[in-house]
């Protein structure tokens, strides 16, 4: 009998031991073209130690995913970051052979995908923004706003936000060109609307609405938002966000981004219990416990984008 429960007690270790290595070799993530993770405004890939994609790019690779990290502008105009991605994207279809690629961006990386998936549709499967700046940043207009009407303050604002973004720039080592006067006014609401009129595939036709998944262009498009602009009192950033989200005047918003304004193509959600900065698993993982880990999102979006097999 207590050899019976030993030997079953072992099948069941084994078998528990082994689920990782199942899920792995499952392929849940395996896309037939690699992934392109797009960072927004002042972001980077990793910057002295710390990736701005908290643990996805790994979860990712974990069973199947072939996985890059772009390093765009911090700051810059829509146009330059999607041109300066295209040339990252022309590398990536170098070394691995594939035709195209699945580009996700963060943020102001939500505009960047879609300018790459507008300009050169034939490199680009499909395009997903997670919490995209797509109809404008609130805050980006109240900043806007000063820096046009207040003496001397976009010659501040152009001070620190170019010493900042240049900061991250040099601690991620891009090389890259910093314009915070133009990258704020690309997220202003007026701006983005004429970018969407000059590049609107998978775009809604109307605020709030929801775009084709399918572009005229041949792309697929995909979104996902938080609204929750608090979640977690251990996250500093919480703070700074809960502050930020006032611009909204109680609509639906991440923090930074309205919900409505997060729309492209087949809208998956846009209102989980997540912020702006959880929205990559920031900072350091730290999410609202009792809801959706932002991680699995990514995967699920690779196994849906697997399973729609371009
Ligand atoms: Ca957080």
């Amino acid at each position: 009998m207590k050899t019976t429960i030993q030997a079953l007690l072992g099948a069941l270790m084994l078998m528990l031991l082994s689920l990782p290595a199942i899920a792995a070799a499952s392929g849940y993530t395996q896309t037939r073209y690699p992934i392109v993770l797009v960072h927004g405004l002042f972001g980077f890939d990793n910057a002295a130690g710390v990736d701005y994609w908290y643990r996805i790019p790994e979860e990712l690779r974990r069973s199947g995913a072939q996985v890059f990290v772009a390093q765009v502008s911090a700051a810059e105009d829509t146009a330059v970051r999607g041109e300066q991605l295209a040339r990252q994207v022309e590398d990536i279809l170098a070394s691995t052979g594939a035709d195209k690629v699945n580009l996700i961006g963060h943020s102001h990386g939500g505009p960047t995908v879609r300018y790459v998936a507008s300009v050169y549709p034939q490199m680009v499967a499909s395009a997903t923004s997670v919490g995209g700046v797509n109809w404008g940043a609130r805050l980006a207009d109240v900043l806007q706003g000063v820096v046009d009407n207040v003496p001397f303050s976009g010659d501040i604002v152009a001070y620190l936000g170019n010493a900042l973004a240049g900061l991250i720039d040099l601690f991620s080592g891009g090389g890259n060109e910093q314009d915070i006067l133009a990258a704020l006014s690309s997220l202003t609401t007026a701006e983005t609307i004429a970018f969407n009129q000059q590049y609107p595939e998978g775009m809604p036709s109307q605020y709030c609405g929801q775009g084709s998944r399918v572009g005229s262009n041949g792309v697929s498009y995909f979104s996902w938002s938080g609204a929750s602009p608090l979640t977690n009192g251990f996250d500093p950033s919480d703070a700074l966000l809960g502050a930020t989200s006032i611009v909204f005047l109680g609509e639906k918003n991440d923090g930074l981004v309205a919900s409505c304004s997060s729309h492209l193509g087949m809208v998956i959600r846009d209102d989980y219990r997540m912020n702006h900065l959880d929205e990559v698993n920031q900072v350091l993982g730290l999410h609202d416990i009792w809801s959706t880990d932002p991680v699995t999102l990514y995967r699920q979006q690779a196994n849906r984008l697997k399973n729609y097999s371009f």
